[in-house]
């Protein structure tokens, strides 16, 4: 059997109990941190590029070593970096390209007119079918969330729902949100957020906001009231980025918690730097505050819920608000 890692020698040893042939040379070189990037390449498509032996901690994006704990020749290495973002000979060569990377935003996925985006798909099907890697199943669904919409990919999601969508719900809900049509999706969508196990309950609601209509932030509302969620300040990170008007913060907040408190943290969540990640690529539009308003509503809540988190929250949105307020 063919090395691997290198595609010249042949393998002599396994690595570990991963599906990896490697020859004496490259199991030295991945024992030492110190993988060619074309060999970086080979086995992160096989095991996934975060897998603990390929990490980034150990090599760049380009698949060169940082600190290889042996003697490499860098000019050699150079010549095999890795070429990201194409041109590509091929669909194949496209998506090992973007399996390939440590971490994916999907506006980054790019498919040149070159590609035919039905191969494409065939070959994401395809892993996502049958692949044992998490992280490729994953990348998969966000590939098939940038292809143009088509009846195949329509049913492939329906097909797959079940199967994914608690292990694999941010890719697949996100591959949904982009080829269904909204009326099918807002039951799918609401169903699972409301009856699934999940891991991360608050985390699955980061979907909602690739929605932006009234619709998502009414299951927002819902799901928050149903189902006993720890009401985090991402829970007001997503209802921000879901652009809410005024009237519904409004109401929100007179009915009390839970949903209150979401209400309130999303009048002041944009400008927490620890939350800004969930902005940063995102269009928000200014919310319609009446401030005069929004005074009167906040001085009144305080007088039934002034927790500490509660009490800063009000500063802070009377800070951004110039409002001069005392509380
Ligand atoms: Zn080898």
């Amino acid at each position: 059997m063919i090395c691997d890692s290198c595609k010249l020698d042949t393998a002599t040893c396994k690595w570990e109990d991963l599906p990896v042939s490697l020859c004496e040379a490259c199991k030295n070189l991945l024992e030492n941190t110190a993988l060619r990037p074309d060999m970086w390449f080979r086995l992160a498509r096989i095991i996934g590029p975060n897998h603990y032996i390929l990490h980034d901690d150990f090599y760049k994006e380009d698949g060169c070593p940082y600190a290889p704990e042996v003697k490499i020749d860098d000019n050699e290495y150079k010549k095999y970096k890795i070429q990201r973002g194409g041109p590509y000979a091929d669909e194949s060569d496209f998506i090992d390209d973007i399996l390939t990377r440590y971490l994916v935003h999907e506006e980054e996925i790019v498919i040149g007119k070159s590609l035919n985006p039905s191969i494409i798909f065939k070959l994401v099907a395809k892993e996502i079918a049958e692949t044992d890697v998490e992280e490729f199943r994953y990348t998969a669904y966000q590939i098939m969330g940038n292809l143009p919409s088509t009846d195949q990919i329509h049913k492939f999601i329906y097909e797959r729902w079940d199967n994914d969508k608690n292990e694999y719900w941010g890719a697949i809900a996100r591959c949904a949100i982009k080829h269904l049509p909204e009326s099918e999706l807002l039951e799918l969508i609401k169903s699972s957020l409301l009856t699934e196990e999940w891991q991360y309950p608050n985390d699955c609601l980061e979907v909602l906001t690739g929605f932006q209509s009234k619709d998502a932030i009414f299951i927002f509302s819902e799901v928050v009231a149903h189902r006993k969620l720890a009401l985090a300040l991402n829970l007001g990170a997503y209802l921000r980025a879901c652009n809410p008007q005024w009237s519904i913060i409004k109401k929100f907040i007179k009915s009390g918690r839970p949903m209150s408190l979401p209400a309130i943290d999303c009048l002041w969540v944009e400008d927490s730097p620890q939350y800004n990640r969930y902005f940063s690529r995102r269009k928000l539009t200014p919310i319609d505050v009446d401030k005069t308003e929004l005074t009167e509503i906040l001085v009144e809540y305080l007088k039934q819920d002034s927790m500490p988190r509660v009490k800063k929250a009000v500063i802070s949105i009377f800070d951004k608000y110039n409002i001069n307020t005392d509380v």
